[in-house]
């Protein structure tokens, strides 16, 4: 799935999961593996760890927090965000 020129992997619900984890803890671990495990390039890698969003919905350049697409340009700012739908926490009302 081409993004921006990016090829960007079919990733499975795990692999994104697993991934955006990764991003949190260590971004540069995240490219590292995306490279080992998905055979992306360096630059691709990069650019995809760098759009992966922390939080589901939220850009992860500006503070909109109303993305409703996996692969969406933030409305407000024009930032690309991969916003999987994985870190949603429907316990969190506190
Ligand atoms: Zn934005």
């Amino acid at each position: 799935m081409p993004v921006e020129g990016i090829d960007v992997p079919d990733f499975s619900m795990d692999e994104k999961k697993h991934f955006s984890e990764l991003k949190e803890k260590s971004p540069v671990n995240a490219v590292k593996k995306l490279m080992e495990k998905m055979g992306v390039n360096q630059r691709d890698a990069k650019y995809i760890v760098t759009h992966i969003n922390v939080k589901y919905g939220q850009c992860n350049r500006c503070r909109f927090n109303t993305l409703d697409r996996e692969y969406i340009k933030c409305p407000n700012c024009g930032a690309l965000n991969f916003n999987w739908t994985i870190n949603q926490n429907p316990s969190e009302n506190s």
